[in-house]
């Protein structure tokens, strides 16, 4: 009887059918997918990748293990009318290569997967640059050292800014702060000196070079003390809009980067739970328009720039939902 309930109340949960009023469908939950499915809500917003994907013609259309045909074929469906949007395939590609199987995944893991995985087997060069050139954050890694004033300078790109957060209360631009900050490296984290040929205490910072249209910002909020993994559930305030003012730590005095720039955010990737027990969700607000979506597995329903702010965190919001990767798109 237990497990007949249990069936039923899976069921419930991830297969009915939702309205079809609104632009956004409801992707099933294929035992622990809703990673997948978050990021597949929040990748069906950016309306610019497919527009990339759109331009690609592959001779064999039946391809089961390339990730950037088969996310090409699920975000096409997802444009489509009738329900459920037919994923499986995609998901079959991506456990095929890289994802295990029924366990627990983390969101800015598989977002940097099918990222990478679409730029390599996309066998178009022009087109794998312009998916590099949508979410490439490029940075400068600078390592000085503090006996001969060297410095040692390393390009970096991302494809998306993990920024820590601290045991308080936060604001987004703090963590931009803190990732730019410049640090000392002494004692055991002596970094080795090509001109003194040996180890010495050094200086690292990172600077901006440049952003990219669609900045994705990851909030670190997993940790792992000792071997023990934890979450932290610390308020983490962004807004709906920003400059690009507030990268200013992260500037060079060569820098050219205007602060002019304006981006706004319309992805969210929810995460809610422990380390050991989560679930994903993600607010999408699709064709630039005002109005927020909540996207819950199957289940689609609108939602406001409040249900939005909600997702900030605090210790009052213990196990509730926490943002965990923020999509922000460049206002042209
Ligand atoms: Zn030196």
């Amino acid at each position: 009887m237990g497990k007949y309930w249990s069936k039923m109340a899976y069921y419930l949960l991830y297969t009915r059918p939702v309205p079809m009023d609104y632009d956004v469908r409801g992707l099933l939950n294929y035992k622990l997918s809703c990673c997948v499915n978050a990021l597949l809500q929040s990748f069906s917003a950016t309306t610019e990748l497919l527009d990339i994907l759109n331009k690609w013609h592959p001779s064999d259309r039946t391809d089961k293990s390339n990730v950037p045909l088969q996310l090409k074929n699920i975000l096409e469906a997802m444009r489509g009318k009738s329900y459920p949007a037919p994923y499986k395939d995609f998901l079959n590609c991506l456990y095929r290569q890289a994802i295990q199987r029924w366990t627990e995944q983390d969101a800015d893991e598989i977002f940097h997967i099918i990222l990478s995985l679409s730029q390599k087997q996309i066998a178009d060069a022009v087109l794998a640059q312009e998916i590099s050139s949508l979410f490439e954050i490029k940075v400068e890694t600078q390592v000085g050292c503090l006996n001969c004033k060297f410095i040692q300078r390393m390009p970096n790109s991302l494809f998306s800014l993990p920024l820590a957060i601290c045991e308080r209360e936060n604001s987004l631009e703090n963590c931009i702060n803190s990732f730019f900050q410049l640090q000392k490296l002494v004692d055991s984290e002596k970094v080795y000196c090509d001109k003194c040929e040996k180890r010495q205490p050094s200086t690292y910072e990172s600077k901006l070079v440049s952003l990219p249209p669609i900045l994705c910002v990851h909030l670190k909020r997993f940790r792992n003390d000792d071997g023990l993994p934890r979450k932290l559930y610390n308020k983490v305030a962004f807004p709906e809009t920003f400059s690009t003012g507030i990268f200013s730590a992260g500037k060079s005095e060569a820098d050219c980067l205007s602060s002019d720039e304006h981006y706004s955010l319309y992805a969210v990737v929810v995460h809610k739970g422990t380390t050991v027990s989560g679930h994903y969700t993600a607010f999408i607000r699709p064709n630039q328009e005002k109005m927020w979506y909540y996207a819950d597995d199957s289940c689609v329903r609108p939602s406001t720039w409040a249900d939005v702010q909600g997702t900030y965190g605090g210790y009052r919001q213990r196990y509730g939902e926490t943002a965990y990767l923020l999509l922000y798109r460049k206002k042209s």
